[in-house]
């Protein structure tokens, strides 16, 4: 059987409150990343998904590319959205459980995974992860939340010719025709120009996983190699 976990990228988005009460109503335990200065900016949505029982992890403050910057800014980035997130744990009244890490773009860096380590981050438990992208970038050994399924959704723009069917056929692919037992971290968004261009993606995304047989599982947390 396959197991899939849910993580949602980009949060704080007008339509974040949408895909919570969706969540809800489906038991999906999905973890949100943040960006921490839409976070400052406008937190009620993100308040909404931790009263309602979510993880919210940190995604940088303003999203950039973070092997292009020095260590101290890449530092910098993480911690100005530890900040927001603590900010907006203590204004929703709950103790954080965990914190947890996800690089922009995937573009990961040894020193950044090192600083988290140090800092006490944890990552979704990967060990029942086999998919050859996953085990060839080596994201078992490193502790930051990666991704085993890119949905691609967020390719939907104007004028590009990616359709929503290819991503409903590139689901069908991982999780239809690949049987066997294993577990999938998949990747999708909080974006209202997604939300544009297709209604309610995140619902048929889930659903299309669910339509092949995988089924939705809370997300654990580990720190690789204890
Ligand atoms: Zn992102």
């Amino acid at each position: 059987m396959i197991k899939a976990i849910l993580t949602i990228d980009d949060i704080p988005q007008n339509n974040t409150r949408a895909i919570v009460d969706y969540l809800v109503s489906k038991s999906i335990k999905a973890v949100l990343f943040a960006i921490g200065d839409a976070l400052d900016r406008n937190p009620e949505n993100a308040l909404y998904a931790i009263s309602k029982g979510f993880v919210i992890g940190n995604h940088t403050y303003t999203h950039p590319m973070l092997s292009k910057m020095s260590y101290e800014e890449a530092v910098e980035e993480v911690e100005k959205c530890e900040k927001a997130i603590e900010n907006v744990y203590a204004k929703a009244g709950v103790q954080r459980p965990v914190k947890l890490f996800r690089f922009p773009y995937l573009d990961s860096r040894k020193d950044l995974n090192q600083y988290l380590l140090d800092h006490g981050f944890k990552k979704v438990d990967d060990s029942d992860i086999i998919n050859d992208w996953y085990i060839s970038s080596g994201w078992k050994e490193e502790d930051h939340v990666s991704v085993s399924f890119d949905c691609e959704e967020y390719l939907l723009r104007p004028g590009n010719d990616k359709t929503f069917q290819s991503i409903l056929d590139s689901i069908d692919d991982a999780f239809g025709k690949d049987k066997r037992d294993q577990t999938h971290i998949i990747l999708t968004h909080s974006h209202d120009e997604t939300e544009e261009m297709e209604s309610e993606y995140y619902r048929k995304i889930v659903e299309r996983v669910e339509y092949n047989g995988a089924v939705f599982i809370d997300p654990t947390f580990i720190v690789p190699g204890a």
